[in-house]
């Protein structure tokens, strides 16, 4: 029988409303063999390659928006970073933080939206946990989780792997969920299409990494935007970063939002984007592998490294200018993953 109604503080106490709710509705979406073990820890078995584990706990608000929820957000934030490193993501742990009164008909939709992008991406949720808070001691849910993967011997791929003379691409346009979420927050109501890019890469990285032997560095743009995460890698590897602004794709409706309300979409949120960096001469093949994945349908080659300048980004503006590209400072847009 299906639980309904709203969460009670009985729900995080471990007894019977507890039970119910793990079994009716957490089992039933997320369930498989190791979870099914219901001990107090997941046994799994010895991989091979060396692990990369990630974790990162999701507090979006709205909990609901175009193009995504926070149960897949959870999802995809965690394989993303995983992939990012080259690793094949294989577990994620879940851990819930869950508001007295939430509507049990939400966070079944939000695990069953968890459960599709768990199967999307091809990992298993081998542990998770519930805990109830009393009305306005956390708002609606959060969500924790941890993922692990293994990379095989030999591939090293990360920030601070880029050098002088390398490709910079971005596998489609940015700004999209940053966008998405201010505009469903303030209920702005607007008629533009746009939607969050929320999605798990790791199949499109990993067409990459075949693709390409020369794949120096995977990043996801999240919080802070393109222009932060290229400049964490220009500090990492220690190159400078040139962009062209022109070359970098944005959605035309997500651009005029961002005219509307002063944002700039280089330092928005993505979630459903990576930034590769690459021998030049394998940037053909990263830009095809990439665009042979439906996630990577809108990539592009927007900039290259350099050794003068260690650290600094610059961008060549479409107006014929040069200007540096700094790190985001603050927090324009809290709560957006
Ligand atoms: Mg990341």
């Amino acid at each position: 029988m299906p639980i309904q109604g709203s969460i009670l503080l009985d729900h995080g106490a471990g007894g019977k409303a507890s039970a119910e709710l793990v079994g009716g509705l957490f089992a039933k979406h997320l369930g498989n063999e190791l979870l099914g073990q219901m001990d107090d820890a997941a046994v799994l078995p010895p991989p091979t390659g060396r692990l990369a584990v990630s974790t990162d706990s999701f507090v979006v608000d709205p909990i609901f928006f175009p193009g995504g929820d926070i149960g897949s957000l959870a999802v995809h934030g965690t394989v993303n970073d995983v992939a990012m490193r080259g690793a094949t993501p294989l577990y994620l742990t879940v851990g819930f933080v869950l508001e007295e009164g939430l509507a049990i008909a939400d966070l079944e939709r939000v695990v069953a939206s968890m459960a599709r992008a768990v199967g999307e991406a091809g990992v298993q949720v081998v542990a998770g946990d519930t805990k109830v808070v009393g009305r306005g001691q956390a708002d609606k849910l959060f969500i924790n989780t941890t993922g692990i993967g293994v990379i095989p011997d030999g591939l090293e791929i990360g920030a601070a792997q880029a050098k002088p003379g390398d490709a910079v691409l971005v596998s489609g346009t940015v700004g999209d969920h940053g966008v998405t979420i201010m505009a469903s927050r303030e209920g702005l109501g607007l008629d533009a299409p746009i939607a969050s890019d929320s999605a798990s890469l790791n199949h499109l990285a990993a067409g990459l990494i075949t693709a390409c032997p020369g794949l120096r560095t995977l990043r996801d743009p999240t919080r802070g935007g393109l222009a932060t995460a290229l400049n964490e890698i220009a500090a990492l590897s220690g190159v400078s970063i040139e962009l062209d602004e022109a070359a970098i794709p944005i959605e035309p409706a997500v651009g005029g939002v961002c005219e509307l309300l002063g944002l700039d979409p280089l330092y928005l949120a993505n979630e459903g984007k990576l930034i590769c960096i690459v021998d030049p001469d394998q940037a053909p093949a990263a830009l095809n592998a990439m665009r042979a994945d439906v996630h990577g349908q809108g990539a592009a080659a927007i900039g290259r490294c350099g050794a003068e300048r260690a650290g600094r980004v610059w961008i060549n503006t479409s107006v014929g200018g040069r200007r540096i590209l700094d790190m985001l400072s603050g927090e324009p847009l809290p709560r957006i993953c």
